[in-house]
């Protein structure tokens, strides 16, 4: 069976552009819209003669009240328990918000394999793009551009060494 990897996130944070990025396609919706994708999306990618999954999700949103968002959670939810190995995107450029805590506290309690990873890096020193983000208790985490591809190469390396 090949390892599913499972993008999870609040909306906006580049799920869909680093999917696109892991699969080599444009089959992910991206846009400055937040929570454009609704369902699961599958997609695989190969990463030095390793072939994967990749499953990438409308985000999760806690305590959010819009059904459609609900429905996102759900599938977001359903595409965890597949996972054998999941990655947290988070934002620099927003920085930590409280969705982000409520997210890392969920995924605490799942217990899966986990990367934290941090977003829209480019033109910021490692160091400071990730300082923010220790808080979130879940490790060191690895900082990526996913749409300008820096640190993609050395997180898939990353995440396929455990798999
Ligand atoms: P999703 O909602 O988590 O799937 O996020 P998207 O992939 O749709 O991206 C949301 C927005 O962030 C889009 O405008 C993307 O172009 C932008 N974005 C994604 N990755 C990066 C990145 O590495 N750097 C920057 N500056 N913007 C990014
Ligand atoms: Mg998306």
């Amino acid at each position: 069976k090949l390892p599913v990897i499972v993008l999870v996130g609040r909306p906006n944070v580049g799920k869909s552009t680093l999917f696109n990025r892991l699969t080599g396609t444009r089959d992910a919706l991206v846009a400055d819209l937040p929570g454009l994708t609704r369902d699961r999306q599958y997609g695989s990618g190969v990463h030095e003669n390793r072939a994967f999954v990749v499953v990438d999700t409308g985000g999760l949103m806690p305590e959010s009240a819009d059904p459609l968002a609900a429905l996102a959670e759900e599938q977001a939810r359903m595409a965890l328990e597949e996972a054998d190995h999941v990655l947290f995107l988070v934002d620099v450029r927003q920085g930590r918000v409280p969705a982000d805590e409520a997210i890392a506290k969920h995924l605490r309690k799942l217990g899966k394999p986990l990367t934290l990873v941090v977003n829209k890096s480019e033109g910021r020193p490692r160091a400071e793009a990730s300082a923010d983000f220790f808080a979130l208790g879940l490790g060191e985490p690895l900082t990526i551009s996913a749409e300008q591809g820096q640190g993609v190469h050395q997180l898939l390396t990353a995440v396929l060494e455990v798999l």
